[in-house]
């Protein structure tokens, strides 16, 4: 209690409080401001078959454009937002930019889909469904080749406002995958209480088995998804011998900086990924 009271470490707190305030008020501000200057944009990292190699979509990615610091990852905007309430604008401006850019892209590929993420803010919101709707009508798309990718932690927050909107969703036509399964504290109830036909395995599940060879568990999330109908792909695939072993256990798609970092829309179409797939 002593070291509390004497004068130096107090004055260092108070200072790096102020500090981390004027920051936290000055990011809301700047997240604010640039969500107005359209400063978020998508990029977009391509989901292959693990058999073929063939073009299945695009997972679209958020990146802040900012203006000083270049393109910003997820981390260090959208913990943030689901704090100031805002993440629902980040999402409806990457809603406009992925379905304008699928109508586009699907003109030459017809089977095509974009799967892009949800916050749990989004699926709580009634007028969701409606937003969504109206884009996917307005830019002349079909439901089934948009894919929303939801967490684990997005469903424990709120099953009674959560499973009624993705059982909408649903109806609608629109696909569900399961982000990060196995990673959250769900249970796997969810895989029979949400009609998802989508199950994204975690890159950390890909790297345990870099590490240790040990090939129990992605054996047994692949055959799982198979047993509930749902199409299994695996994120973070960096090695070749990794994208062997997913052929090996019958894993449907995949994604990874092997084949593909995210990219900006145009570099998707110079890297030749919509000509040479
Ligand atoms: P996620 O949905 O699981 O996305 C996969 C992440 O893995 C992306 O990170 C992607 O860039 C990264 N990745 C892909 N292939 C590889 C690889 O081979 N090696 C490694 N090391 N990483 C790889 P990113 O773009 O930083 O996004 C992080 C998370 O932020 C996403 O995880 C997602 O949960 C969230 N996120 C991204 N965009 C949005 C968005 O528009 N809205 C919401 N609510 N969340 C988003
Ligand atoms: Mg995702
Ligand atoms: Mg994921
Ligand atoms: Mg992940």
């Amino acid at each position: 209690k002593a070291k509390r009271l004497s004068g130096p470490k107090v004055v260092y707190f108070d200072q790096s409080v102020k500090e981390e305030q004027k920051y936290r008020f000055n990011l809301e501000q700047n997240i604010k401001k640039a969500l107005d200057k359209d400063e978020f944009i998508a990029v977009y990292q391509p989901i292959i078959c693990v058999k073929t190699g063939a073009l299945f979509g695009f997972e679209a990615l958020a990146r802040w454009d900012h203006p000083e610091r270049g393109l910003l990852t997820p981390n260090e905007f959208i913990p943030p937002m689901e704090e100031y309430g805002i993440i629902s604008d980040l999402t409806a401006s990457i809603i406009k930019q992925v379905t304008r850019q699928l109508s586009v892209w699907q003109s030459s590929h017809p089977d095509l889909y974009i799967s892009f993420n949800l916050s749990a803010l989004d699926i709580q919101q009634p007028k969701f469904l409606k937003v969504l709707d109206s884009q996917v009508e307005a830019c002349n798309l079909d439901a089934k080749n948009l894919t929303l990718e939801i967490t684990e932690s997005l469903l424990l927050s709120d099953w009674q406002k959560a499973g009624p909107m993705l059982d909408a969703l649903s109806e609608s036509g629109f696909s569900l995958a399961l982000d990060d399964f196995g990673t959250g504290y769900s249970s796997l109830s969810y895989l029979y209480r949400i009609n998802a036909d989508k199950l994204k395995i975690d890159r950390s599940f890909i790297q345990y088995w870099s590490e240790t060879g040990d090939a129990r568990l992605l054996n047994t999330i692949v055959k799982l998804g198979h047993l509930m109908h749902m199409q299994v792909i695996a994120e973070g695939i960096e090695q070749q011998e990794e994208l062997d072993f997913l052929g090996r256990i019958g894993c449907d798609q995949y994604q990874g900086f092997l084949s593909a970092r995210p990219m900006l829309a145009e570099q998707v179409v110079k890297a030749g990924w919509l000509t040479k797939h």
